[in-house]
């Protein structure tokens, strides 16, 4: 049985420069995998889908039709692709059968997908009928503060118990800035403390902020135990042999917590 891979990440995180390199890692280990295009704004695609939701939906035409801004445009887009969702499901049940691999790149907004009706529609749809995990990638070299890493956790943890769905952190882009210090931040309450006194002490700035940033580390805290995180370049391709075991490892969790509900649900 194969096992859907949800790419989910900030506008910039490297979500389509992940899917190339996936897509060419699996091709070189012969074990090509099903792709599915979710972002009808993407203009430079350096892969090819099998199914592209631009194939569907023009979402510069739907802009125009129902004048909309680009925003309105990309949801609603999505909207009219989600009432076709049953046949695109049916296809990819169709090839389940002989891929290992289905890899999904999300609209390059975040929230345009992860707090839609139509990406819940979606997403439980895929996960109903296949293990379904959540790659959630982060553009590493740009969550150095300790303030934007925690806005970042935050914002991943939002998406863990809205789709309830096992979890990889993908630190992307550590061919810029690798990853320890944001192992050591998860792993380590006390270091992350040090760092955001290291940097209050530089800014100057007030001791509320950081008060509730010590706060939120011990939410966060449960949070880290429930995924793992694995540090990639979609560059360079570097860590692919770690992202693949997660993904295994995500998917065993499937099997074990997520599939049991569902059918206690039916
Ligand atoms: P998306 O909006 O999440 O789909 O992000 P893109 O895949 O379009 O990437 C955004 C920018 O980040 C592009 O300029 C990419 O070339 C760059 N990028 C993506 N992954 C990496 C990486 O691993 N290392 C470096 N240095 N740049 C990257
Ligand atoms: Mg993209």
């Amino acid at each position: 049985e194969p096992v859907v891979i949800l790419v989910i990440g900030m506008a910039g995180s490297g979500k389509t420069t992940l899917m190339q390199r996936l897509n060419s890692y699996l091709h070189s280990k012969d074990m090509p995998p099903y792709i599915l295009n979710l972002d009808p704004a993407v203009t430079h695609m350096p892969y090819t889908a099998n199914i592209d939701i631009r194939d569907t939906v023009d979402y510069k035409e739907v802009m125009k039709q129902y004048n909309l801004g680009p925003n309105g445009g990309i949801l609603t887009a999505l909207n009219l692709f989600t009432t076709k969702f049953d046949q695109v499901l049916g296809f990819v049940e169709k090839r389940a059968e002989t891929v290992d691999h289905i890899l999904v790149d999300t609209p390059g907004q975040i929230e345009i997908f992860t707090w839609s009706a139509s990406g819940a529609i979606i997403t439980d749809a895929i996960a109903s009928s296949l293990p379904t995990v959540v790659a959630y990638v982060i553009d590493t070299p740009r969550t150095t503060a300790p303030a934007t890493f925690m806005s970042n956790m935050l914002y991943a943890c939002s998406i863990l118990y809205k789709t309830r769905l096992p979890f990889i952190l993908v630190f992307n882009k550590t061919d810029v800035t690798p990853h320890d210090f944001a192992l050591e931040w998860m792993d380590d309450f006390q270091a992350y403390q040090r760092a955001l006194d290291a940097e209050r002490d530089e800014s100057g700035e007030g001791s509320y902020m950081n008060s509730l940033m010590g706060s939120m580390c011990l939410v966060l805290e449960e949070f880290y135990t429930n995924l793992r995180a694995v540090g990639v370049s979609a560059m360079t391709g570097q860590g692919m042999k770690a992202f693949f075991e997660a993904v295994e490892a995500a998917k065993k969790e499937y099997e074990t917590d997520y599939r049991p509900e569902i059918t206690r649900l039916a």
